[in-house]
């Protein structure tokens, strides 16, 4: 057995190396922040804002860019692709913040953030895929909530959002303007929370929860705390992603007076991971913001064991604890980004072992029609005889261990 032990031992050793090697490859956001500096003048110029204006979250928000001709400016796109852009438009709006918009690389038509963030023409030459794929609006009991589980349930608290992702689920929710989320929409999913003593969870998504101004949220956040049998209070956000301005000591402090918060975004690419984002994290941790994150899978993004692996590091580094990767809703417009399920469980394999349990999320698909979402992972498990069950360990040993459930 020693000398089984010393020679694993050295191939574990081999293997870590080799391992960061290729780790060493992917640049994150942090490794990028020279581009990302440059990016911002050329945003700034073309917005005709200053350094000041680029911290100020609302700035951020009134200056979306949302003119194709602003956008060919900043990328340099051709006519042709701007025309795309346009036609694409027509069916899927688009939107991307200025902060967002300044980590496109582009000399990179590939680029990870500029491939959630720009309209593809893919969008409209794919007609399969539904408006509402996980049936939110089958599980809604009232207007603004959806309800899949015993438990817990979301509250939809607004529409808005910093960016839209070209590969939102809720896409058909996604406009300029405040349609169905409107407070007194808000005050009657708070009514049903109140009146249904078994909802121990509630999480306030959208939309974006975190558009909505510092007032709205303390108040929100007051009104589901005073809820007796509610245990936990969650957000879905991703503006530390999108929009890290937003993440302001005023709304830290807010968060902090309702002490753990749990807060899941969704990082899909390590290139995401910026000083900027860090910051952000770094305001809600010390408010007892507790982070997790929810990637999703998309196709010519981030389905590559390695750039994931990446990523989950990248985001332990600034504190956000990665909790789902989640394989593609079959959304309208959202084809191009489809992934196999297999490929999910081979980044699963590929992370089990050769990086801390805390790098690796659930790997899940949201059953079509809203049945809830299942867990996938590889198969561990070989077979049971008696008294044993015979097993594999995460680089392949197979082993029989004493199973003693019939003694
Ligand atoms: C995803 C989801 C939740 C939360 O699920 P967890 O697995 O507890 O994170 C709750 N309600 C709905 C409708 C959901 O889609």
């Amino acid at each position: 057995m020693a000398t089984d032990a010393s020679e694993r031992l050295r191939d574990i050793c081999r293997e870590g190396i080799e391992l960061a090697l290729q780790l060493e490859k992917v640049p994150s956001g942090f490794d990028r922040d020279r581009n990302y500096l440059k990016q911002k003048e050329i945003v700034l110029h073309e917005l005709g804002g200053s350094n000041k204006d680029w911290e100020n979250w609302q700035w951020q928000v009134k200056n979306s860019i949302v003119a194709t001709s602003q956008l060919a400016a900043i990328l340099g796109l051709t006519s042709a692709l701007q025309q795309e852009i346009d036609e694409v438009t027509k069916t899927y709006p688009w939107k991307i913040s200025p902060y967002y918009a300044a980590l496109i690389d582009p000399d990179d038509t590939n680029c990870p953030i500029r491939q959630q963030a720009v309209p593809d023409i893919r969008e409209i030459q794919y007609k399969e895929g539904e408006l509402d794929p996980l049936n939110e609006t089958g599980y809604s009991p009232v207007p603004c909530i959806t309800r899949r589980y015993p438990d817990r349930l979301i509250i939809n608290v607004t529409n808005q959002c910093a960016s839209y992702c070209r590969h939102c689920q809720r896409r058909r929710n996604i406009r300029s303007e405040l349609e169905l989320f409107t407070p007194k929409n808000v005050e009657r999913a708070l009514d049903y929370v109140r009146e249904n003593r078994e909802i121990r969870d509630v999480l306030l998504t959208g939309g974006d929860p975190l558009m909505l101004p510092d007032d709205n949220i303390a108040w929100l956040l007051e009104r589901v705390s005073k809820i007796p049998h509610v245990e936990i209070k969650r957000i879905g956000s991703r503006l530390p992603v999108t929009l890290p301005q937003r993440i302001t000591p005023e709304l830290c402090k807010i968060l902090k007076k309702h002490s753990p918060v749990y807060l899941n975004t969704q990082f899909n690419h390590p290139r995401e991971v910026t000083s900027a984002t860090a910051k952000a994290c770094l305001g809600l941790l010390r408010a007892g913001v507790v982070l997790g994150n929810q990637s999703v899978l998309l196709k010519g993004i981030n389905n590559d064991a390695v750039i994931i692996h990446k990523l989950n590091h990248d985001l332990l580094k600034i504190g956000v604890r990665p909790y789902y990767l989640f394989y593609k809703q079959q959304t309208c417009g959202t084809r191009h980004f489809a992934t196999s399920i297999e490929e999910g469980i081979a980044i699963m394999e590929h992370l089990r072992g050769h990086t801390s349990g805390l790098a690796i999320p659930t790997f899940a698909v949201n059953a079509p029609g809203g049945l809830g979402k299942i867990p996938l992972a590889p198969n561990y498990w070989i077979s049971a005889g008696k008294g044993y069950v015979t097993l594999r360990t995460w680089d392949g040993c197979i082993i029989d261990i004493p199973d003693f459930q019939e003694v």
